[in-house]
């Protein structure tokens, strides 16, 4: 499929008419064209259907004629006083229930916002999908198209830039549910077959981690037990076991999306969709609605663990040890086993977050004590698939587990930081 049939589907606002607009939102538009000039391959015709989109909201978008499609709903907002409670503050499961509420997390890691925000997304016009709906949704991206409306697609609302959640057309993916194991998997007109299992639209990981341990297999997966793994794999998706097993994306055997034409197909490496196949691994979203995707899995690991704590003192000189022995750690063909990630906190602390695989915890040691930047930590062995003991339901009836430690990275921001976009 050539890239000029795609539509730049979660982000489409515009800078033509919409001066109905704030300019929180011009600012967003500006930046949102800025990035896909950049990062992607659109041509100049793509580019310039995106300027004279009319934007959510203005006389265009409320002229449409929403009643000739059957399901959508307008907008179905949460009160900031809900937002505010703890309800919203202790229960990411539940925030990524709301159609209209998502996770504002690109600071995650500064010493400001060291967590996530809540924030109300306030979708004018929303379809609720469940699996099946494959023909609801060709009607909806048809009708977007036709009217030129901006379209979103959201599943859960952890986009770091907001793009699920701005005002619009959203397409709400959460309830397309449903997975399949496959003992050999062969992905369409591929000659190969492995195992692998298939994850519709709307599916968590921690939905993905429960059926790890029922399986005994592992999929490459993120860390956050709320984040989506559509979203996941069209950024790239990087995770705890990502160093030995690759990335979400390059664990992609197979995609079945639906374009903005309403056109239904099946993507491999293998068939005349492999160049949307491509961009589907890493190339972010906007290249149509994944109602499911297909990844490779593995068996479980013959060992694994976690090297955790701080490393205190001149920030600058530890992270040069630490460099060091990584690089070394390359040269002795040992980089792929050890991974993970160094966050870097106020007061020169760096807090280690490190994970071994496939690796005896002994070997391990004796890696660390090549550099005086582990001094004190340890290689532990850990279970490679969770056995939730420490993971809690959500309180205001959600489905899913959530660890105690998602939820207080939550509690610790929400509500201080509540943001609503403009109407
Ligand atoms: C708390 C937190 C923890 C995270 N941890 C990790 C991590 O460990 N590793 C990592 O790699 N990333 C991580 N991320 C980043 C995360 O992978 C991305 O934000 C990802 O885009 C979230 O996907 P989602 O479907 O959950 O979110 P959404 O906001 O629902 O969607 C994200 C994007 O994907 C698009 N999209 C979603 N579903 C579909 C679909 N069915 N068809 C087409 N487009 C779709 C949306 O339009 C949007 O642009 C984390 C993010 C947060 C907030």
């Amino acid at each position: 499929m050539p890239f000029t049939t795609c539509l730049a589907l979660s982000f489409l606002c515009l800078l033509g008419p919409a001066l109905t607009l704030g300019e929180e939102c011009e600012k967003r538009d500006d930046d949102t064209l800025a990035m896909i000039q950049r990062h992607k391959d659109h041509s100049a015709r793509d580019i310039g259907r995106l300027k004279s989109c009319p934007c959510s909201g203005g006389p265009c978008f409320d002229s449409a004629p929403w009643h000739q499609l059957p399901g959508v709903r307008s907008m179905n907002q949460v009160q900031d006083h809900r937002l505010r409670s703890p309800a919203a503050q202790h229960d990411p499961l539940w925030i990524s229930d709301q159609p209209d509420l998502g996770f504002h997390g690109g600071m995650m890691g500064s010493a400001k916002v060291p967590g996530w925000t809540a924030l109300n997304s306030t979708p004018h016009m929303y379809m609720e999908l469940h699996e099946g709906d494959n023909w609801q949704i060709a009607q909806a991206m048809n009708f977007a198209t036709q009217h030129n409306l901006k379209l979103l697609i959201k599943n859960t609302g952890h986009d770091w830039f907001g793009r699920s959640m701005s005002r619009g057309f959203m397409l709400w993916t959460h309830n397309i549910q449903g997975s399949q194991w496959h003992d050999a998997f062969r992905p369409a007109n591929c000659g190969h077959s492995e195992p692998a299992v298939s994850f519709a639209a709307g599916v968590q990981f921690w939905q993905v981690f429960q059926e790890m341990k029922e399986h005994k297999r592992l999929v490459v997966t993120g860390t956050c037990a709320t984040v989506g793994h559509v979203g996941f794999t069209l950024g790239g998706g990087y995770g705890d076991y990502s160093h030995f097993y690759g990335s979400g994306a390059s664990n992609l055997l197979e995609a079945e999306v639906i374009l903005p034409s309403g056109q239904q197909v099946t993507a491999s490496e293998c068939n005349e969709y492999s160049d949307l196949f491509k961009a589907l691994r890493g190339g972010g979203p906007g290249f149509g609605l994944v109602t499911k995707f297909t990844y490779r899995t593995y068996p479980e690991p013959a060992v694994s663990g976690m090297i955790m704590g701080t490393v205190s003192g001149d920030m600058v000189h530890n992270l040069a040890e630490f460099f060091a022995w990584y690089k070394a750690l390359n040269e002795q063909k040992k980089v792929k086993h050890i991974g993970g990630i160094l966050q870097l906190q106020p007061g020169h602390v760096i807090f280690v977050n490190l994970r071994f695989v496939n690796l005896p915890a002994e070997d391990c040691q004796a890696l660390l004590q090549q550099s005086s930047f582990f001094n004190g930590l340890t290689c532990q062995q850990a279970a490679v698939f969770n056995d939730f003991s420490d993971y809690k339901s959500s309180e205001n009836g959600s489905k899913g587990l959530q660890p105690d430690w998602l939820k207080s990275m939550a509690s610790s921001h929400v509500g201080s930081h509540v943001m609503r976009l403009q109407q």
